[in-house]
């Protein structure tokens, strides 16, 4: 399940593919992608979701402060692409 086609309404899970903060929708020109390539995956995210933008990214991180729900340690990638040089 790769490239999901556009599905208006369709209730979204939590790992949507989109911004968790303004919606943006991965794969959109203006995402942040790691290294600015869609490939790599998303350049910012949290343990909620995936975020288009440092921007985004501050936002989120301000409203889970201010929540007290900043999680305790990094999330992990949701892409998990392997890019260990191995
Ligand atoms: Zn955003």
């Amino acid at each position: 399940m790769r490239c999901e086609a556009a599905e208006p309404t369709t209730l979204a899970r939590p790992e949507t593919r989109r911004c968790v903060e303004c919606g943006m929708a991965y794969g959109t020109p203006t995402f942040g992608y790691h290294e600015g390539i869609l490939e790599n995956g998303p350049a910012y995210w949290s343990d909620r979701g995936i975020l288009c933008s440092p921007r985004c990214s501050l936002t989120h991180f301000r409203r889970r402060e201010a929540e007290g729900t900043l999680p305790s340690e990094p999330a992990a990638n949701p892409f998990a692409f392997e890019r260990y040089g191995g």
